[in-house]
This record gives C-alpha cells, sequence and structure tokens, in this order.
C-alpha cells in the first residue's frame, strides 16, 4: 500500500512510499483509509518538532472503513466507517482515564507520531479507541472534525458557555472557523470572532459570527470587547500568537474563561491582580475524548456545522505541505485515498 512517511531528505520532509503493515493483534482492526486531513501538527511532525519518527506514517485526520477486525474486537465491525484521531490510545486505567480526561493521561499514544497514522491506504487501530461516524456525515468533512472540530468542540464545552452569552474566537483559520460554528450553531453563544486577515473574517461573519474584529485596523480587540459588550463571558485562543493570548485575558468580564488551544512556543503575561480580583480562569484544553468525538461528529451529520475542506489527490502531498508551510491555505486540505483521482 502507499503511505506517506516521514523522511527529513525528502521534499517538506516527507515520501511517499510503498508499505507493508504487519499482522493484526488481538483488539485491533484494519481500517481501508477514505480519506485523510492534513494538519499543521504532521508539518511539526515532519520537521522533528517533537522529536525523530523518521519513518513514521504521519496523519491523524482519518477516516475509513473497517475491512478486517482481530480475534477479542466487540466493539466495531466489517464495514464499520470509524476516525483515526491524534489520541490513538491512552492506558485506560490512570485518574485521567477513569475520570473522563483521556487526552491528559501520560501514556496516550498519537497516531502519525507515536504510532502509524491515517496518512495511508490502510491503518491499523486499537478497535475500543476508533471512534464511528455517523450515518449521514460525509467523510472528507469528518476528517476535518476528527482534529480541528474536537478540539474547538471540547474547547468551548470547557469555556461552559451558555446561551446568549458572549464567547469570542481568536483565530479564524482551520481551527477558528469550526469554533465559530460549534458556539453559534450548537451553543447558542454570541460569537464575536478576531483575525488579523479580512478574508477570514469575511468568511467568519458568513458562518455565523455577530461581531468581527481586525485589531490592525480596528484597535485592540479586548478594548473593543469592552466597550461594546461589557467583556465577553469566554475566550478561546486558536490563533498560535502571544498577542492574542494576552488580549483574551483582557477580553473576558469577570469570572470569564479563558481556553487556551493554539500552541506558540511562547510565555503569556498574566497580570495578577486582574487574575486575583476578577477571578479570571485561563484553562489549557487538548484535543478531545472519544465521547466529545462522538458529540462533535454528530453535530456535523445534523449539519449544524459544515466544515470546509477541499480534496486533493495524494500525489500532492508534498506541495500541500509547502502551501501550509507558507500559509497560502483556505480551509483544510483532505488526501483521498480512495480513489487516486488522476490515477497518478
Ligand atoms: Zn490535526
Ligand atoms: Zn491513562
Amino acid at each position: 500500500m502507499k503511505a506517506v512517511v516521514v523522511n527529513p531528505k525528502g521534499k517538506a520532509n516527507i515520501e511517499v512510499i510503498e508499505k507493508e503493515l504487519r499482522p493484526l493483534k488481538p483488539g485491533e482492526a484494519l481500517v481501508d483509509v477514505e480519506y485523510c486531513g492534513v494538519c499543521h501538527t504532521d508539518l511539526h511532525v515532519a520537521a522533528g518538532d517533537f522529536g525523530k519518527v523518521d519513518g513514521r506514517i504521519l496523519g491523524h485526520e482519518g477516516i475509513g472503513i473497517v475491512s478486517k477486525v482481530a480475534d477479542g474486537v466487540t466493539s466495531l465491525k466489517i464495514g464499520d466507517r470509524v476516525s483515526i484521531a491524534w489520541m490513538f490510545q491512552a492506558c485506560g486505567r490512570c485518574e485521567y482515564c477513569t475520570t473522563g480526561r483521556e487526552t491528559f493521561c501520560r501514556d496516550v499514544q498519537n497516531s502519525g507520531y507515536s504510532v502509524d497514522g491515517g496518512m495511508a491506504e490502510q491503518c491499523i487501530v486499537t478497535a475500543d479507541y476508533a471512534v464511528k461516524v455517523p450515518e449521514g456525515l460525509d467523510p472528507a468533512q469528518a476528517s476535518s472534525i476528527t482534529c480541528a472540530g474536537v478540539t474547538t468542540y471540547k474547547a468551548i464545552k470547557v469555556a461552559d458557555i451558555k446561551p446568549g452569552q458572549w464567547i469570542v474566537i481568536y483565530g479564524c483559520g482551520g481551527l477558528g472557523n469550526l469554533a465559530i460554528q460549534y458556539a453559534k450553531h450548537v451553543f447558542n453563544a454570541n460569537v464575536i470572532a478576531i483575525d488579523i486577515n479580512d478574508d477570514k473574517l469575511a468568511l467568519a461573519k458568513e458562518i455565523g459570527a455577530d461581531l468581527t474584529i481586525n485589531p490592525v485596523t480596528e484597535g485592540d480587540a479586548d478594548k473593543v470587547i469592552q466597550e461594546q459588550v461589557g467583556g465577553a463571558h469566554a475566550a478561546v485562543v486558536t490563533a498560535v500568537s502571544k498577542v492574542a493570548f494576552n488580549s483574551a485575558v483582557n477580553a473576558v468580564r469577570a469570572c470569564g474563561k479563558v481556553i487556551a488551544v493554539g500552541l506558540p512556543s511562547e510565555t503569556m503575561d498574566l497580570n495578577i491582580p486582574r487574575l486575583v480580583l476578577d477571578g479570571i480562569e485561563v484553562v489549557g484544553s487538548l484535543v478531545g475524548t472519544r465521547k466529545d468525538l462522538e458529540e462533535a461528529f454528530q453535530f456535523g451529520a445534523e449539519g449544524k456545522v459544515v466544515p470546509i475542506v477541499q480534496t486533493r489527490c495524494l500525489h500532492e502531498v508534498q506541495d500541500i505541505f509547502e502551501e501550509m508551510e507558507q500559509g497560502k491555505i483556505q480551509g483544510r486540505m483532505v488526501i483521498d485515498f480512495k480513489q487516486h483521482a488522476c490515477h497518478c
């Protein structure tokens, strides 16, 4: 089968090779991959930013059909459509796993990083950790929910936003546009979208943002938000920017929550009197559990959230990685493994 693997000598640190998968072990299932999205995290893994994983099959936004199940598998059957998500498997026994916080398990394994992922014609999954895709959800769109969708859905859950309350979404890219849709159409919140790119703000408005602010042309977002709505009840920061984090802390009202999702490798400035006297909470949120993904999928199936995806052929994968690195991409690029359209 064809697979996209990490190779520091290849264009964009990757190459497409022929690879045979090992036989299934008990508890595992084989998935014939239909689609796999390309995420910024894949670029980091390929570049060795999280450590060297040469030869690893990338991909944690995979969707496919179960074609074989090993002994002992009761949670999946042949023909089921399932996901291959960043959270590939956790220990199932620790204090995090047993209290609904499995993404923080210290022994978690990640698809396309610590184990082979979904950017290949086939992928081996741990059956109990592969989440089923509901009927009625387009599989290419489902691939985007597997990472960006569940990550933002979970972040808004952590924000504990109530209908009619104000939530700010910093960054309207691949994550942010889904955050806006979940906040607006699932949680019934009032949504403020922040980005430094007017095209992305126009899209934000189209998909449900009530208010958009470009801090470059309209002034500090936190000041505008305090003036216009008296501060937001919560902020979700998907932007990979320290400036956005610092703004978010000032954009929320007393007892507001700031949910950190973007990962700039920097330190944020946190004014301690502001934190204490206004009872601000700052919380990190990491992808989502299997249950979160099941729920995020369901809202996609109901049409409340519609990921913006574009399918591309496998032979273009190195170009896609380069385009992403250069920030040229709007929405999500999804590799079609089902039919190499161009017979490459
Ligand atoms: Zn991802
Ligand atoms: Zn655990």
